[in-house]
């Protein structure tokens, strides 16, 4: 890491600003060449740590932009060595000038995610933090942003620390009294570590569950919309996609190539799958209510059933209600604003379901929708503050081995094993815990990990 690494760290899309980052040995030395101060006998090499500055990007004598300099001499920086950012305008061909002069003075393109690389290399943060951060960056809604964050500022990381402490302190025991049986009793030992070791479990197992609401906090909630022609399913998702607070994207979907398409209802994120089957629906005159849908509907986290509510249930309604059966189920019970005709008591016998009267089309009853998601996905608790979720795939996989070395400590205490049986799978625990915040983890994955960075972080 003796070399300087630079980028650009804004999009290129001709923003207001741009900021260019440099770090390492030679940032405020580069920078000191192109960069004019206005205020005479200033200079970049002179500035204080966690100064700004404003001038000139002057070089050669040809002036290439007004800039802001900001000086943060490490360590106590993001990458925790010299940080120096230019604050640019945002022009594309002015921030790639300035770029390629930087470049030409002896720093390197940095690599996606080398800042925050740079940082957990550096002991400045650990893994669980770096990435947190493209989480935070890529968070589709507010409760992903707040666990993000969550986890940024080190409430995963305690959590960890505090199990692995707990760990480390009984394989010292253990060891120091099989080493030193005359200081180191292990009389009644294994009852006082299985007592721990459950508490560490109960830990583990809650934050494995955690992770069911952490992914649908992050990836949002797989959601299917299904019903027969004309029950309303497009208008529902019109209604859920023109709602004032509702921000529709497109996405390409992750598997088969499915269109997904994500809209927020206030903290939460439906990504509602197949839409585009579902627009059609308009124009196609023999198509059955599920189609393209069913092939989702196994994946799906939930199933938006659209009823419509001013005729009887027909062939078509109890053939998706075979389909979907044993997911969960909203009913939307549709077009209440006209006389109601649907038998619920038959749904509530066909499937497991929370039912809603709505209107689509005069886009009622989406509070009452946004109420029984939070009640459904989050227990009704927006404790999501305090909690810390499990949103990291990696993260999941190695709390699953750790509950299982955990598991094998309480296995050798019941069948009266040996202690130093348990000092091995006590330690696998401690080494998984350590993996999730870095430690122990091969170079390769290290930088498999960073490589899935933007670039400039
Ligand atoms: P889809 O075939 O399931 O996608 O159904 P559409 O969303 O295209 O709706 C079918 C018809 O029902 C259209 O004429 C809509 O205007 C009408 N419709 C949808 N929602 C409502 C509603 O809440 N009230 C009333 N009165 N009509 C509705």
């Amino acid at each position: 890491m003796s070399d300087t690494i630079a980028a650009i760290a804004t999009g290129m899309n001709g923003s207001g600003i741009g900021i260019i980052r440099i770090s390492g040995p030679c940032a405020i030395a580069i920078t000191d060449k192109i960069f004019i101060p206005k205020s005479k006998n200033k200079s970049v090499a002179t500035m204080q740590t966690y100064t700004a500055c404003f001038g000139h990007i002057i070089y050669n004598d040809k002036m290439y932009d007004e800039a802001i300099c900001l000086v943060m001499k490490g360590p106590h920086s993001y990458t925790a060595e010299d940080v120096v950012e230019l604050d640019c305008h945002g022009s594309i061909i002015v921030l790639k000038q300035i770029f390629d002069l930087i470049i030409q003075l002896g720093a390197r393109v940095a690599e996606p995610g080398e800042f925050t690389k740079r940082a957990f290399l550096n002991g400045r943060i650990d893994m669980s933090q770096a990435e947190s951060v493209m989480d935070l960056i890529h968070s589709k809604n507010d409760m992903a942003a707040s666990a993000s964050l969550k986890q940024l500022t080190g409430g995963l990381t305690a959590k960890i620390a505090d199990m692995r402490e707990k760990l480390l302190y009984n394989i010292a025991y253990i060891e120091s009294a099989l080493d030193d049986p005359e200081n180191y009793s292990l009389d009644d030992f294994s009852t006082s570590l299985y007592e721990t070791v459950e508490k560490l479990l109960i830990t583990v197992n809650n934050l494995i569950k955690s992770s069911t609401s952490g992914r649908i906090i992050k990836e949002g909630i797989r959601t299917v919309i299904v019903g027969r022609p004309n029950a309303g399913k497009s208008s529902v998702l019109n209604m859920l996609c023109g709602s004032d607070r509702a921000i529709v994207t497109d996405i390409e979907g992750t598997t088969r190539d499915t269109l997904e398409e994500v809209v927020n209802i206030d903290q939460i994120s439906l990504n509602i799958v197949d839409t585009a089957g579902i627009r059609e629906t308009n124009d196609v005159v023999e198509r059955i209510g599920v189609d393209k849908a069913i092939d989702s509907i196994s994946d799906a986290d939930l199933i938006l059933y659209i009823v419509d509510g001013t005729t009887g249930l027909d062939d078509n309604d109890f053939r998706i209600m075979e389909q979907i059966q044993g997911k969960k189920i909203i009913t939307l019970i549709n077009k209440n604003d006209l006389e109601m005709a649907v038998d619920k008591m038959l749904i509530t016998s066909k499937i497991s379901s929370e039912i809603l009267e709505i209107s689509a089309k005069n886009r009622v009853g989406l509070d009452e929708l946004h109420a029984l998601l939070k009640k459904m996905f989050f227990d009704d608790e927006i404790s999501y503050n305090d909690e810390i979720y499990i949103t990291n795939m990696r993260h999941k996989s190695l709390l699953y081995e750790t509950r299982d070395s955990l598991n094998a400590v309480l296995t050798s205490i019941e069948n009266r094993m040996g202690e130093d049986f348990f000092t091995i799978d006590l330690m696998a625990a401690y080494t998984s815990l350590g993996k999730i915040i870095g430690e122990e983890l091969e170079d390769d994955l290290v930088n498999k990990i960073f490589a899935e960075f933007c670039m400039g972080k």
